[in-house]
């Protein structure tokens, strides 16, 4: 048997902040408001993870208004994500996400994502997929005031 799962989130962007996508700095910007690091990427991916496994959502586990998860690092809510999954009895099969900005080109920095997310998640890199797009210019995303990403995610029974 296998457990798919799906999750989306969406930041305002904030150019007084660092951008962290897929738990990689990209130094260019804009940035994106949020509580923690606003890393709209992971955030998606670990409620696929979390949705996968019927766990609830990211907000359930890790409250924006709780001061332990001011600026936390989103990589921590992927970690706990997947461990809550892997006692439960699963663990990844591949994950496939897709994050929407107008800027910055994304494509220079996805093969690092991959590879931060494969690390995060201890798999390996090729079960790891993350696609950009811009918003045509429509839309909140498409005039530049956030950033949305999608994910996919597909656990299978944990081995061992
Ligand atoms: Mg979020």
């Amino acid at each position: 048997m296998m457990r798919i799962g799906q999750g989306e989130d969406l930041h305002r962007v904030d150019d007084g902040r660092t951008l962290v996508l897929g738990g990689v700095i990209i130094e260019e910007g804009p940035g994106l408001a949020g509580h923690s690091d606003a890393d709209v990427l992971l955030h998606a991916i670990t409620d696929a993870v979390l949705g996968a496994a019927a766990l609830g959502d990211i907000g359930k586990h890790f409250p924006p208004g709780d001061p332990r998860y001011a600026h936390a690092d989103s990589a921590d809510f992927l970690r706990a994500a997947l461990r809550l999954a892997r006692e439960a009895g699963w663990e990844v099969a591949n994950i496939d996400a897709t994050v929407r900005t107008e800027r910055p080109k994304l494509a220079p920095y996805i093969p690092h994502m991959c590879a931060r997310i494969a690390g995060i998640a201890a798999i390996d890199v090729g079960q790891v997929s993350v696609k950009a797009k811009t918003s045509e210019g429509l839309d909140a995303v498409g005039r530049g005031e956030a950033m949305a990403a999608t994910a996919a995610v597909l656990l299978e029974p944990a081995r061992s």
